[in-house]
């Protein structure tokens, strides 16, 4: 294993290498949300399944109407009813109308609807009027959903490959799918390291601070659509960090650990990794996020558990994360796109130095420019320390500032990634 930090695209290609989506399991169609379609998903019914009312009314036939208005209003006689999850109980027939209701099946012989509000009928009246007054004429299909205008049995209504939204549940469920085959959630541990970690709400004592990573991680991983185990936080021991990656290497698809990764006395990951597995790379050439550790170890179930060492400062356990774990995530989760971030232009909007040779990642704030309000101007959200979160909570986005460039004037255009939105 070479020494050098490796540039961003290697690091991730080594990641990634190999990588397939998680096996496929059927889940019912209301817990579906989030998940990743493992097959294309078609309609098992048509919809509407039958020509319907639209709305609240009478069924006619066009032709008996065609004269009617509110000075001529035309007489047909109700000879009876069709209601939502009833069948109707009576044909039009000329000089005839049944009621319907919205969303009921158009009775046999009917060819149009006339609204309740175009007749003399009184809205919300159960009893069924002997006959009713028609006051305005209807068009041929006038109000008449057509059986199959939304969508028929076999249509393709979601591909493979989707991560499901709210809208995609609703359609397969209107498609009559019960379940849906998606690939399983992966499932991610979540380590914190370090004898100064307290948890978060706790009173600080001398020189401890909250565990500010072990809530990002879960929280970013949960945002990528994986499921979290908890490890806690091990002291700066090797025992104790190698005792709380066996325990996540037994349960999870990938072990995410903060801390303990740089050359300090007390760092002991690369260790753990190196003795429980093997340490694939050290160090890529980014920043913040540098002394980022990676390798794998062998899983219970003859599988291959995928160990992920973040930098210890908040910052750079959230960047690495976006950059190096989440795109793993979304393969396993079964997207055909493991980025899944859009990356803009944007002027910055205040000069920028960095260190040479790794590629910044500065948390900015996208706003509209005011010279040209269709194009973003990136601010500095804050300091740029990797300790400063609260720069980062203020973000939308990370500016992207090449490996060759040390410094860059106010002014400059450069690729900012969003970080604030979930592309479809
Ligand atoms: P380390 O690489 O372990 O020396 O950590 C680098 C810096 O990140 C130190 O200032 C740590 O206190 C801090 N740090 C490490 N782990 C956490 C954590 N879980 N939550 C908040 N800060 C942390
Ligand atoms: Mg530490």
């Amino acid at each position: 294993m070479s020494d050098a930090p490796l540039r961003l695209e290697v690091a991730r290609e080594r990641m990634l290498a190999g990588l397939v989506a998680l096996p496929a399991e059927d889940v019912p169609v209301g817990e579906a949300l989030g998940r990743v379609l493992a097959e294309d998903a078609v309609a098992r019914v048509t919809l509407p399944p039958w020509d319907n009312s639209a709305m609240d009314g009478f069924a006619v036939l066009a032709a008996d109407v065609a004269g009617a208005t509110d000075a001529t209003p035309v007489t047909l006689r109700v000879v009876g009813e069709s209601a939502a999850g009833h069948a109707p109980d009576a044909r039009v027939e000329p000089g005839t109308a049944v009621r319907v209701l919205t969303g009921a099946m158009l009775p046999e012989g009917a060819d149009a609807v006339v609204p309740v509000e175009d007749t003399d009928a009184h809205q919300g009246v159960a009893d069924l009027p002997a006959q009713v007054a028609i006051r305005a004429a209807a068009g041929l299909g006038a109000h008449v959903r057509r059986r199959g205008s939304d969508l028929r049995e076999g249509d393709q209504l979601v591909p493979a490959g989707t991560r499901l939204a709210p809208a995609s549940v609703a359609v397969l469920a209107a498609g009559g799918l019960g379940t849906l085959r998606v690939h399983r959630r992966p499932r991610v541990a979540v380590l914190g390291t370090g004898d100064e970690l307290v948890p978060p709400g706790q009173p600080l004592g001398p020189a401890q601070i909250p565990d500010s990573n072990s809530v990002a991680l879960a929280a970013l991983a949960r945002a990528a659509g994986a499921e979290v185990v908890a490890l806690g936080v091990a002291r700066d021991r090797r025992e104790d960090v190698l005792e709380r990656l066996r325990t996540g290497i037994a349960s999870a698809d990938i072990v995410v650990t903060s801390g303990g990764v740089s050359v300090g006395a007390h760092d002991e990951v690369k260790e753990a990794f190196d003795e429980i597995g093997r340490m694939d790379l050290w160090r890529v050439a980014i920043q913040p996020g540098k002394p980022l550790a990676f390798g794998r170890a062998d899983g219970p179930d003859g599988g291959t558990v995928l160990l992920f060492g973040l930098p210890g400062n908040p910052v750079s356990s959230f960047v690495t994360f976006e950059l190096f774990v989440r795109p793993v995530l979304r393969t396993l989760a079964g997207h055909p796109d493991s980025i899944g971030r859009r990356t803009v232009r944007a002027r910055l909007a205040d000069a920028v130095t960095k260190s040479p040779g790794r590629r910044a990642f500065l948390r900015v704030r996208l706003v509209a420019d005011p010279a040209d309000p269709t194009t973003h101007l990136a601010e500095l959200a804050g300091g740029q320390g990797s300790h400063v979160l609260s720069a980062l909570a203020r973000s939308n986005g990370l500016a992207i500032i090449p490996e060759e460039v040390d410094a860059l004037p106010a002014g400059s255009v450069v690729d900012v990634l969003r970080i604030d939105e979930e592309p479809s």
